[in-house]
């Protein structure tokens, strides 16, 4: 297959203000290359992915969809990147068998009717806004089967959507992931900083159990983030700033647990299986994607959403969890050759369902 996708609006690839969708598109990228096929991906110029062939577009950024009202109307900035990216795509539409969007915006769905090129949009979000909730639906019912998500939780927070849906789940590259059996007294916090995250309770954790918290991601709120400093002066934590994968796992694998404190129903959760494949268990409240990756009791604990005395019950017994158990379990359900092989069926199906 030629495939052309469509990078994520409010980052340059590799700046981690896209958040896991980044993650999710280069593996998914490398992957499908593995497989022989022909890809271009399209995305934000400043993008830094060099080891991936990247067509870099420029023009303002969106605004991230995380930060609006449900009923804010769908806003462009001028000279709007989004709208760039998708002229491009309108450019050269012939020399493609198939676009796949990875945009959480209202724009690549609206204008899939006026493309020739059959479209697969790979939704990254649940659901927060009505007019890209509605804008959805009618592709789905227009064109069945090319809308994906990462998790049945995830497609439930949307009205009903017209079947087939696909569910992608996620997948990573095991051996960028080392297995650390020996952990030190100390925990893990990863991800944007933005209070959809719910970070204050990680730090909460921290406060009451005195083991330190280790803190990595982009900062997308710096108001947020002074707030929660200052509502726990005492919480022992550390920020190592948004690191690369590389030096982000040696440190995630050498703690206790990964603290996972989403407030919303979080899609998929990309940093819980890169935790379980340093063999790191993860404590997360029992909604959204960390409700299906975690085996309670035996790859991490679930515990009742937003209760932090039940994060912190948890992380004193976290020794119980065997931490190959968490690395097996990565290795069998999330590995690239496992996602790569559900997103190429997908694409195939819809390429077959035109013909
Ligand atoms: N991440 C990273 N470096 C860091 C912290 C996080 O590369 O220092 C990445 C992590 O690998 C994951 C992403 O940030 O891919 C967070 O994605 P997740 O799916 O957990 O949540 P989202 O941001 O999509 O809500």
């Amino acid at each position: 297959m030629k495939l052309l996708f469509v990078s994520t609006p409010v980052g340059p690839l590799g700046s981690g203000l896209g958040g896991g969708v980044e993650l999710s598109l280069y593996n998914i990228a490398r992957e499908i290359i593995r497989r022989g096929h022909d890809l271009q991906i399209v995305a934000p110029a400043g993008s830094t992915w060099d080891d991936l062939p990247v067509m870099q577009i420029s023009g303002n950024l969106q605004i991230i969809a995380q930060s609006l009202e449900r009923q804010t109307p769908i806003t462009m900035p001028c000279n709007p990147l989004l709208a760039n990216m998708w002229d491009y795509v309108r450019q050269v539409e012939n020399e493609y068998d198939l676009v796949v969007n990875f945009a959480y915006d209202w724009l690549p769905f609206y204008l899939t009717p006026f493309f020739k090129i059959p479209i697969a949009h790979f939704v990254s979000m649940g659901s927060l806004s009505d007019a890209l909730d509605q804008i959805i639906v009618k592709i789905s019912k227009q064109f069945p089967g090319t809308i994906g998500f990462y998790t049945p939780a995830q497609a439930d927070t949307f009205p009903k959507l017209i079947s087939p849906i696909y569910y992608l789940s996620s997948g990573i590259d095991l051996s960028l992931y080392q297995f650390c059996s020996q952990p030190k007294q100390q925990l893990a916090w990863l991800g944007r900083i933005s209070p959809e995250k719910g970070l204050e309770d990680a730090f909460a954790v921290a406060e009451s159990t005195n083991i330190s918290l280790k803190v990595m991601g982009k900062i997308q709120d710096e108001s947020y983030w002074q707030k929660i400093q200052q509502d726990y002066p005492n919480a022992p934590f550390e920020y190592l700033g948004f690191l690369s994968t590389k030096e982000m796992q040696q440190i995630l694998g050498e703690c206790k647990a990964l603290i996972m404190t989403p407030r919303w129903v979080e899609a998929f959760g990309n940093v819980a299986i890169e935790a379980l494949a340093c063999g790191v268990p993860v404590i997360s409240y029992s909604r959204g994607g960390p409700a299906s990756i975690i085996k309670n009791n035996e790859t991490g604990f679930l515990v009742k959403p937003d209760s932090v005395s039940g994060l912190i019950e948890a992380t004193k017994r976290v020794e119980q969890i065997n931490r190959q158990t968490c690395r097996d379990t990565a290795q069998k359900v999330f590995s690239l050759e496992v996602l790569g092989e559900r997103f190429e069926k997908w694409f195939v199906d819809i390429l077959n369902s035109r013909a």
